[in-house]
């Protein structure tokens, strides 16, 4: 049995959610102590309990220490068998932390499955729906799946209530390598709001226009029923050739809106000027399928506390390094 201090390295739920998705893939049943121990509040939170419930009914998988705050569990990986499924994290807890756990699995089994999940899908520190759809998708499809994803309903947090549909054909992954971003084909931002003054959304859009130098024409407001709020979300897209990069900020009680669209705008020039096509977040969300697909490279930014912890579990399940090599323009090349 495999056993992962889920307190190293980052020590929050992407140790456990990787952890569990190569659990399944390999058949290694597997332990794990000091789950999100380098959290502020360590253990399993609801989220990370529909992770595991998931992974157990597309893997036919056991798991013992299942129950919120845990900080250990066992868990046995069984036969993963694809199909129709519906999961509800039934807090504002991320569509697309469940999705991380559930795809690659779902990606190389032998037949397609639907996937329905509920819970959050604009909310601080997760992937928001837009950045899973256009910036990890297409990546993925390129290595020979296809996967499309919809979003039918917004979540924020605290709320949630939010709805994804994700369709998954498998098929053998690929190496592929993204070294180069190709043109720049379109800069645009989008603020949503929902439920919320819509001053909030205006000011930020502003701020970002003023920022960014953008147009009229590359900037949107959208209104969303005030019943899917409150929340907000501000998404910044820079579409190239060969990767669009999506940055987002959110409403958060007591952040100026000027705030929110700052930071978010600092985070995408770093991007634009740091060249790599693989931004941070990406980078961490790419080593599982690179690493399974048994090779590939892609020039990124400084690796993450998130991508070297994601390097740690597929050294420890696959035998494989990922390795960051710094590159003489600043860029990272990294190898699997
Ligand atoms: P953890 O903090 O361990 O729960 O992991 C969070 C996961 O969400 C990582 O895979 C991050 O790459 C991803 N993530 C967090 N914030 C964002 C964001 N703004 N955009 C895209 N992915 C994100």
């Amino acid at each position: 049995m495999i056993t992962i201090d889920g307190s190293a390295g980052e020590g929050g739920g992407q140790i456990l959610r990787y952890a569990c998705a190569l659990s399944l893939i390999t058949g290694q049943p597997m332990r794990v102590t000091g789950i999100r121990g380098g959290r502020p509040k360590p253990g399993l939170m609801r989220q990370h309990l529909t992770s595991l419930e998931a992974a157990c009914t597309i893997g036919t998988a056991t798991c013992e220490g299942l129950a919120v705050g845990s900080t250990e569990i066992i868990f046995h990986p069984g036969k993963i068998v694809p199909g129709e499924y519906h999961f509800a994290v039934g807090t504002a807890g991320s569509t697309g932390l469940v999705l991380q756990t559930l795809l690659m699995p779902l990606l190389l089994a032998d037949k397609p499955s639907r996937l329905v999940l509920e819970g959050g899908t604009h909310a601080l520190a997760a992937p928001p729906f837009d950045f899973t759809a256009r910036t990890l998708i297409p990546i993925l499809n390129r290595m020979g799946p296809q996967i499309d994803a919809r979003l039918v309903r917004p979540g924020f947090y605290p709320r949630g209530g939010g709805q994804i549909e994700v369709s998954v054909t498998p098929a053998p992954l690929r190496p592929v390598s993204h070294c180069e971003r190709g043109a720049l084909q379109a800069l645009s931002a989008k603020a949503l709001y929902a439920g919320i003054p819509a001053d909030i959304a205006v000011r930020e859009i502003r701020c970002v226009r003023s920022q960014m130098g953008l147009d009229e024409q590359q900037v949107q407001i959208e209104e969303l029923p005030p019943d899917q709020g409150p929340g907000n979300a501000l998404l910044l897209e820079a579409r190239f050739d060969q990767v669009t990069e999506i940055v987002a900020g959110f409403g958060q009680l007591g952040v100026p809106a000027e705030q929110i669209a700052k930071t978010a705008v600092a985070r995408m020039q770093g991007y634009l000027t740091s060249n790599a096509v693989v931004g941070p977040y990406l980078a961490d969300q790419l080593l599982l399928p690179f690493a399974l697909a048994n090779g590939g490279s892609f020039t990124t930014v400084k690796p993450s506390a998130h991508s070297l912890s994601a390097a740690v579990i597929i050294r420890q399940f696959l035998g494989r390094d990922c390795r960051f090599v710094p590159q003489s323009d600043g860029r990272h090349l990294m190898t699997v």
